[in-house]
């Protein structure tokens, strides 16, 4: 996905409004409507791994109320665009998250909760726990803390919502894929 250089404004979605018998109707570009969608839209994969994983189900739960921003958990990879890593990550469990991670469709973002996913955490100096998930997924926005507040986790989905904001839904033919740009989420 290329990036875009303006986020979508009120003025651009006026300009999309055209008179038709009986009102009006939008008639907008597909790709920033996809972009608009997708944003407001995020589906994240069910699973949680340790710690880390209670502070986002309280996140999930009615007095954080993930809901509102559009945020659902999915039990199943092929219908969910995010996969929150919460928790550490041992060596044996790494080949099933990155098969996981794999199922899911494109476009795809990975948040890695807490110190553990994003660098290993306590357990950095562990030979049986993985020093950080981007060691076989890439990782969009890492939210530190230990564990990290659910006002941090949606800080952090707020900050993804942003950068799908920027995004360009679809690809010009021929045009290279940019790096990614991690964020991070201070604990
Ligand atoms: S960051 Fe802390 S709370 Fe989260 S999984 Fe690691 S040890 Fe547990």
């Amino acid at each position: 996905m290329g990036i875009v250089e303006k986020p979508l404004t009120q003025e651009e979605v006026d300009s999309w409004r055209v008179p038709v018998p009986g009102g009006a109707a939008l008639l907008a570009p597909l790709d920033r409507l996809a972009q608009w969608a997708r944003k407001n839209s995020l589906w994240s994969l069910t699973f949680g791994l340790s710690c880390c994983a209670i502070e986002m189900m309280a996140t999930a739960a009615p007095r954080y109320d993930l809901d509102r921003f559009g945020m659902f958990f999915r039990a199943t990879p092929r219908q969910a665009d995010v996969m929150i890593v919460a928790g550490w990550v041992s060596v044996k469990m790494a080949p099933f998250i990155k098969q996981l991670y794999d199922q899911m469709p494109e476009p795809k973002y990975v948040i890695a909760m807490g110190g553990c996913a994003s660098a290993g955490g306590p357990y950095r100096d562990s030979i049986t726990i993985v020093k950080g998930v981007d060691r076989f997924i890439p990782v969009d926005v890492y939210v530190y803390g230990c564990p990290p507040r659910p006002e941090n986790l949606i800080n952090g989905i707020l900050k993804l919502q942003e950068k799908i904001k920027r995004e360009r839904a679809l690809t010009r033919r021929g045009q290279p894929l940019p790096a990614r740009e991690p964020i991070v989420i201070e604990g």
